[in-house]
């Protein structure tokens, strides 16, 4: 059955948009004119990228005072991009957004879609949503949030990705009518706060005419992606102190953790814990091994079980290719993930001496040269 069009069947989400949208920070007033700062939406966009609002808030708020304007980030040096961004994850978004920065400082905004979509970054969805909320071009920006209420709006089987040429060339003319920044805003806001995986039907303003609430289908399309089992790992993360300094992983230049500071982290299974530790035990140390309780870290892929310590040696010795002795003044300044941030902060909390710890002699000796 061919689909409704889009200027109909969206037509209640605008005044719906206008009442109920939320106050968010890079919001425009005006949902007619062109946003008055089109840096701002590029930002939350990037920021808004696999990170919920209210996390994102106050990173926003904390980078517009830091790097009010592309070129104040474009002048800005990595590590200080990569500090401001600290915690948020996902570090190429922070690359992506300098370097995009860096474009638009020497060459200003791009005047199309495609001009955007070839910044740095820019997928064909950030162009698209970038486009629409901050210059008012009708693109179709589709995020997961716009996926999942189209598919239920429109009965849609299976994944409704497979259908994203086919649902950008049916929502371009609703665009152009209702506003393509009012539009775009009132589709991902209706995704994230009412028609959410577990729906709120009885305040949607599609109701009416959605498909899927007709068909009493919503709690099955879209159909959930199975997301594979993480691959479970055990680590030793190691902050090892000599002479006022901390060894550290300098960052990678290309990767995942491309401009992040890492401690060192070690596999459990190749070092286990072997017996009582003590400072006679092992090779130099002026203290035992000091330790933390462990948590589970969390990513997409994989999960690590994490157990922190803490080395003071005498000396340092020559440390193995990667790895560095950095002031310790400087830990504060160096952008770490979230990971390595949680070792940081517990060494400025008691820790406790280990009594299945590894062997120390054992991770001096995979951290050096030698
Ligand atoms: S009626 Fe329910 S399922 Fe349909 S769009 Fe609204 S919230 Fe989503």
């Amino acid at each position: 059955m061919p689909w409704p069009p889009a200027s109909t069947l969206l037509a209640p989400l605008a005044p719906w948009f206008e009442a109920s949208r939320r106050d968010l920070p890079w919001r425009a007033g005006d949902l007619e004119a062109p946003h008055p700062d089109p840096y701002a939406v590029l930002v939350s966009e990037l920021m808004l990228q696999q990170t919920q609002v209210a996390t994102v808030i106050p990173y926003f708020k904390r980078w517009m005072d830091r790097f009010p304007t592309p070129q104040d980030l474009a002048e800005a040096d990595e590590d200080t991009v990569h500090k401001a961004w600290e915690g948020l994850g996902y570090y190429r978004r922070a690359r992506f957004l300098k370097a995009a920065a860096n474009c638009i400082a020497s060459e200003g905004w791009p005047g199309d879609l495609e001009g955007l979509a070839g910044l740095p970054g820019l997928g064909p969805y950030t162009a698209a949503a970038v486009g629409s909320i901050a210059f008012q071009w009708p693109a179709p920006a589709l995020d997961g949030n716009a996926f999942r209420v189209l598919a239920r709006l429109l009965l849609i089987e299976g994944d409704p990705k497979a259908r994203a040429g086919d649902l950008r060339a049916w929502l371009a003319p609703a665009l152009a009518a209702h506003g393509p920044s009012r539009l775009t805003q009132a589709l991902m806001e209706l995704g994230a706060t009412v028609c959410a995986p577990a729906p709120a039907c009885g305040s949607c303003p599609l109701v009416e005419g959605c498909g899927a609430r007709l068909a009493g289908r919503t709690a099955e399309i879209p159909p959930v992606a199975k997301r594979p089992t993480p691959k479970a790992s055990a680590l030793w993360l190691v902050a090892m102190e000599a002479e006022g300094h901390m060894l550290l992983h300098a960052p990678a230049a290309r990767g995942l953790l491309a401009g992040l500071w890492r401690w060192p982290a070690l596999d459990a299974e190749t070092i286990p814990a072997a017996g009582v530790a003590s400072a006679a035990s092992v090779a130099s140390p002026a203290a035992p091994l000091v330790a933390w309780p462990g948590w589970t870290q969390i990513y997409t892929h994989r999960r690590e079980a994490v157990s922190p310590l803490y080395l003071r040696l005498e000396a340092r010795f020559e440390a193995a290719e990667g790895l560095c002795w950095v002031p310790a003044g400087d830990l504060s300044r160096l952008p770490l993930g979230k990971r390595d941030q949680r070792l940081r902060d517990l060494l400025a909390t008691p820790g406790q001496a280990l009594l299945e710890a590894p062997d120390s002699a054992l991770l001096i000796q995979t951290l050096s040269m030698a």
